[in-house]
């Protein structure tokens, strides 16, 4: 049976990448940075209907080198999904670049020593679409940067950026750059596996929950966590060895959102936003909001991502955002977080 290192098992993506590699018969060694939060995983994945019999577990912290050689040893391939994801930046942002970059470093040595036979990353959009000329209307591809010279480039989309970056590097000084597959989605919704809201559910979170009373101009490319996972799966052996895979259904402003939600669950009309915020006014609220200020440069600014080699890959269309957006609302819901 193939074994797989999977970094990040506890996270929002980990997660679902778990479960579908222990579906697909892959033998799964999670890490995570403290071994007390193995039993919850396990237990999570076994509510989803996972079969846990091939699930070991092995303690690794990105900003760490104790133990990557070991938990390489008998892995077929490597999935390196851990990256810190946040949505309010830190004062220092080498909070964020360096246990995505040095983890990257960490986990793509071993891999190499270990000669694994293909590494796939979790990179992000935020290593493709931003920094730009906010004016651009054509699709994003795989064959574009992030310009991190750029306007409006935050910690999160820095530390992604380099990472990826990294990876690519350390795979081509190794000559070993047709091992390595990047997955770039954009922003993720889907069900929950458990009561952890994490970072990619609080936008529909807030939303439920009534704490945004006018919708910022803020457009979204969404992407089902169901995808995206079955991406990683394919990527391990699909015919995609050196390329990098965008995965983004298809842009949503805020109040959008918001609409889906209203049309989906009416109990919950009465919480969500009704108008849209000028950004003018998102400006001046934006002084004193950090999380706000931090993203106000893709304030009314709509990017669209060429997901062709995420459907190639997956042989199918992408679940389309709305139903993204609903099985995260069902899954809040179900799990009484709003
Ligand atoms: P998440 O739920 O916060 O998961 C992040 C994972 O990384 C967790 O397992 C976390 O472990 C682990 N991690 C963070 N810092 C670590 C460290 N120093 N050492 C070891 N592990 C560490 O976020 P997510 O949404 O699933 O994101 C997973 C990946 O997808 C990330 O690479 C993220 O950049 C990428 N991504 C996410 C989105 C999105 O919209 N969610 C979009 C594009 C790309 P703990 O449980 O111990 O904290």
């Amino acid at each position: 049976m193939d074994r797989v290192l999977l970094t990040g098992i506890s996270g929002f993506l980990g997660g679902h990448v778990a479960l579908a590699l222990l579906k697909s018969g892959y033998s799964v060694r999670g890490s995570v940075r403290n071994l007390s939060k193995a039993d919850k995983v396990r237990q999570t994945l076994e509510n989803a209907g996972a079969d846990t019999t091939n699930l070991e577990f092995v303690a690794l912290d990105l900003n760490r080198d104790e133990g990557w050689k070991e938990a390489m040893e008998g892995c077929r391939y490597l999935l390196h999904t851990a990256s810190p994801f946040v949505l309010q930046m830190p004062e220092n942002k080498d909070e964020l670049i360096r246990p995505a970059v040095e983890g990257t470093e960490r986990a793509l040595t071993a891999a190499l020593a270990a000669n694994v036979e293909r590494v796939v990353l979790t990179s992000s959009m935020a290593a493709i679409a931003y920094g730009h000329d906010a004016s651009r209307t054509a699709p994003f591809t795989a064959a574009d940067w992030t310009d991190l010279e750029g306007r409006g480039v935050t910690a999160y989309v820095e530390s992604k950026t380099r990472a990826e970056r990294r990876a690519w590097e350390l795979m081509s000084a190794a000559g070993r750059q047709s091992d390595l597959v990047t997955i770039n989605p954009a922003g993720i919704l889907g069900p929950l596996l458990d009561e952890d809201p994490g970072t990619s559910a609080q936008i529909v979170l807030r939303l439920l929950n009534g704490t945004v009373p006018a919708a910022p101009r803020m457009p979204f490319v969404v992407v089902d966590v169901r995808d995206v996972a079955a991406a990683h799966v394919a990527a391990l052996t699909g015919e995609v060895g050196g390329t990098r895979v965008p995965a983004g259904e298809r842009p949503l402003f805020l109040f959008e959102i918001a609409g889906m939600l209203r049309k989906r669950f009416p109990h919950y009309a009465s919480k969500l936003p009704k108008i849209e915020m000028p950004d003018w006014a998102v400006r001046i609220y934006a002084l004193f909001d950090k999380d706000i200020r931090s993203n106000l440069g893709e304030l009314g600014v709509l990017k669209r991502l060429d997901s062709g080699p995420a459907e190639m890959l997956l042989g199918r269309k992408l679940i389309i955002a709305e139903d993204a957006v609903a099985a995260t609302g069902e899954s809040l819901i179900a799990h009484k977080l709003v």
